[in-house]
C-alpha cells in the first residue's frame, strides 16, 4: 500500500487484540486478521505444521493478504484458505467457505470486504524441515530482493508469460530516480526510499517507469502496489 504524503480521507482500522488471536485445530489453523503472517508461518512450524512457509517473507497481516491474494511463485495465499470469517452490513461476522470466494493473481473477491478471520489449511510435517524450509524462502528473499532498505514490495504485477523485471531492466530503467525514490539496482521491480522520499516520488516514478517500458517493449505494466490518497 502507498499512502499518499497528506494521509487518506477516511477511517484507518488497526486490528488488535481477538483479531491477532491464533488457534490450531488438528491440520488447521483459525487466525485473527490483524495477525502478522511471517509470525503466522512461524507458529504453525512450532506445531509441525506446513504448506505455508512460501508466505513467510510477506510482511503484512491476513487480512492484508486475503484481500491481496499475497503469494510468491510458490503460494498464494488463497489456495491454502478453507473459511474466511468477514464482517457483513450488519456488523455480524458471516462465515464464507472456499466455494464462495475467489482469487487469482494478486486479485480477490475479498477486496473491499471486512476480513476478521481466516480458516487455513495445513499440512503436518517434520517440524526441522518445515524450519528448513521457510530459511530457504527467506535467504532467496534476502538473496534477490533489497531487504533493509525501505519499499512497498513488488511495484508491477508480472505481465502474462514474461517478468516485469525483466522489462524493467532491459529498458535500462535501474537506478532511475525520482527525488529520494529509486529503482532498485537489486531488483528492478522494487523502488527503494533512499530517505526521506516522498510518497508522490514514488507514484511519479512508477508512471515514469510504465511510460519508458511502454516505449521499449510495447507492454502495459500493471501496478500491484495499491495507491491511496495520491
Ligand atoms: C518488502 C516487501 C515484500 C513484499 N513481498 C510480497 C510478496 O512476496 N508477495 C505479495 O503478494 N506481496 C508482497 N508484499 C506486499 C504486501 O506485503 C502484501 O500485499 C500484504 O499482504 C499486505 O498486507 P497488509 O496487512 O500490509 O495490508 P495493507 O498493505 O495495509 O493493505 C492492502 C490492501 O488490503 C486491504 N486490507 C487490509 N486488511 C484488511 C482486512 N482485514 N480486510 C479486508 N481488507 C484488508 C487494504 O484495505 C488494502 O486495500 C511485500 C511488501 C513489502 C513491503
Amino acid at each position: 500500500l502507498l499512502v499518499g504524503d497528506k494521509g487518506i480521507p477516511g477511517l484507518t482500522l488497526r486490528l488488535k487484540g481477538e483479531f491477532q488471536s491464533v488457534e490450531f485445530n488438528g491440520d488447521s489453523v483459525r487466525a485473527g486478521a490483524g495477525v502478522f503472517l511471517p509470525t503466522l508461518v512461524k507458529l504453525c512450524a512450532d506445531q509441525g505444521l506446513g504448506g505455508v512457509e512460501p508466505l513467510v517473507g510477506i510482511p503484512g497481516t491476513v487480512g492484508g493478504a486475503l484481500a491481496m491474494n499475497a503469494g510468491t511463485r510458490d503460494l498464494e495465499i488463497g489456495s491454502v484458505i478453507k473459511t474466511v470469517e468477514v464482517l457483513n452490513a450488519e456488523g455480524n461476522l458471516e462465515l464464507l467457505d472456499s466455494a464462495r470466494l475467489s482469487f487469482q493473481y494478486r486479485l480477490s473477491s475479498l477486496s473491499g470486504k471486512v476480513v476478521c478471520f481466516a480458516t487455513l489449511q495445513l499440512r503436518r510435517g517434520m517440524k526441522d524441515d518445515i524450519i528448513r524450509s521457510i530459511q530457504s524462502f527467506l535467504e532467496w528473499r534476502l538473496e534477490k530482493q533489497p531487504v533493509g532498505m525501505l519499499n512497498v514490495g513488488s511495484i508491477f504485477k508480472n505481465p502474462e508469460g514474461d517478468f516485469a523485471a525483466r522489462l524493467i531492466e532491459s529498458a535500462g530503467l535501474k537506478g532511475l530516480r525520482v527525488g529520494a525514490a529509486q529503482v532498485s539496482p537489486k531488483h528492478a521491480n522494487f523502488i527503494v526510499n533512499l530517505g526521506g522520499a516522498k510518497a508522490q516520488d514514488v507514484k511519479d516514478l512508477i508512471l515514469e517507469v510504465q511510460k519508458k517500458v511502454k516505449e521499449k517493449h510495447g507492454v502495459d505494466l500493471e501496478p500491484e502496489v495499491k495507491m491511496v490518497g495520491l
